[in-house]
This record gives C-alpha cells, sequence and structure tokens, in this order.
C-alpha cells in the first residue's frame, strides 16, 4: 500500500505523517527527514544533498528516486506513507514505473491544500528541537519554557532552510514543479483535499477518517 502527501513546505506532512504512521502502522519515509540525516552525518549522498537543501533548491531527481526506491523494498506488502516525495512530474513517473514492475501502484493521494501566505508564516515561526526533533510553532504551539523543548529540555533551532530567502524560494519551488503534481494525481486515482489551514487535529481527523476503510480493506 502506498499513500502520498502532497502540500508546500510548513503545510503539516510531517506533523500529519507523524499521526497516520503512529495510529495505521504505516512506514513514514520522508525524503527531506533523510536528508536532513545524511547531512548530519556528512555522508557522500549528504554532502551531495547539502548544496541544494541549503539554497531550497530540489535535490536532482536521480539521487532522490535510487533513495526512495532503495526504501521501498515491499510496496505490495508492505504500507508506505510517502511524505516530500514525489515532488516533481519526472519524480511521480520514475515512482509508477518502479511501483508497476513491483505489481503496486499508488493507493491514495492527499493534498494538504494552504496558501503561500500561511505556508511563509508557519515556516518562519517553525523551531525544532535540536535532541529529540520535535516540531513546534512560536506562534501557534510554543514551548512551556521559551526556547526549550517540552519533551526532552533541549534546545530550539531554527531549520536552517526555515530563514525567510529560503522559505520564499522553497514555495517558488513548490508553486512550479510540486503543484502540477495536484492535476496529475487527481486524474491517476484516489485523490483527497484537505484544507490545512485548519488546525492539525482536525486535519489529522479528517485524513484519518479517510484512511480507516483503506487500511481495514487492506487487511481483510
Ligand atoms: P522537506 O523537509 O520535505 O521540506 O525537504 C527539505 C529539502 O529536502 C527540500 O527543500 C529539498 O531540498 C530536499 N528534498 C526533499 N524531498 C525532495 C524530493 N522529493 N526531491 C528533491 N529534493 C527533495
Amino acid at each position: 500500500m502506498i499513500i502520498i502527501l502532497i502540500g508546500a513546505p510548513g503545510s503539516g506532512k510531517g506533523t500529519q505523517a507523524a499521526f497516520l504512521s503512529e495510529r495505521f502502522g504505516l512506514t513514514h519515509l520522508s525524503t527531506g527527514d533523510i536528508f536532513r540525516s545524511e547531512i548530519s552525518s556528512k555522508t557522500p549522498l549528504g554532502q551531495q544533498a547539502a548544496k541544494y537543501v541549503s539554497k531550497g533548491q530540489l535535490v536532482p531527481d536521480s539521487l532522490v528516486t535510487e533513495m526512495v526506491a532503495s526504501r521501498l523494498s515491499d510496496p505490495q506488502g508492505g504500507r508506505y506513507l510517502l511524505d516530500g516525495f514525489p515532488r516533481n512530474l519526472a519524480q511521480a513517473q520514475a515512482l509508477s514505473s518502479l511501483l508497476s514492475q513491483k505489481g503496486a501502484g499508488v493507493d491514495s493521494v492527499f493534498f494538504l491544500n494552504l496558501s503561500s501566505l500561511e505556508a511563509i508564516k508557519r515556516l518562519t515561526s517553525r523551531r525544532l528541537c535540536g535532541g529529540c526533533g520535535e516540531v513546534y510553532n512560536v506562534l501557534s504551539r510554543p514551548p512551556q519554557a521559551e526556547g526549550k523543548c517540552d519533551k526532552c529540555g533541549k534546545g530550539l533551532v531554527v531549520r536552517d532552510d526555515d530563514t525567510e530567502a529560503t522559505s520564499r524560494k522553497r514555495l517558488m519551488v513548490y508553486e512550479d514543479l510540486t503543484r502540477p503534481l495536484v492535476a496529475y494525481y487527481k486524474t491517476e486515482g484516489a485523490f483527497h483535499e484537505v484544507d490545512a489551514a485548519r488546525p492539525p487535529q482536525d486535519v489529522s481527523a479528517q485524513l484519518g477518517a479517510i484512511i480507516t476503510p483503506l487500511v481495514s480493506g487492506a487487511r481483510s
């Protein structure tokens, strides 16, 4: 089973993916998280990706699709939630041929729709825990003690690519390259649009209600 989350940076894909993967036992594949981890470990892939990630550009398709292919080991038997991939039409086509070679396909696509104005506001007020990675927002979800993680007490940091200039660049890239996937997937199969400006728990409830029958159908 393959479920895809599409949405602008800041639309809440990571938050919703964490919730859904835990609730439904899905394997969460976040290409952004993988790149950040490779970059901080200074692996060869991380060194190649860093120059694009730091500028808010897309990492070249060949690197991304190879990385995803190596992690999608059992698309028929496993349950995967793709967060941040595909990010353009070439990646969507590469995913489709990779899946069809393994007798699988995309089961559902969720589009978290958020205006660019709201996205930029969210990105520039986002903070991450440098220890456990918990995500906060100084406007809508501030930590109890300023600058400190509620969960592990470590300091909060601004993600390197959440500066205003890089956030604007990422949103331009999203509009040019990723948003066309909405039209692509609308014609390809089960497509659901969700208003991502609503509170995260409302978005989770809506997504959960749509995914529940899919997952129980897959079990029987
Ligand atoms: P994200 O955490 O999804 O916002 O991704 C952070 C950054 O990682 C993006 O701005 C890109 O530089 C890179 N990235 C993540 N996913 C992809 C992808 N599917 N294709 C190309 N670059 C990606």
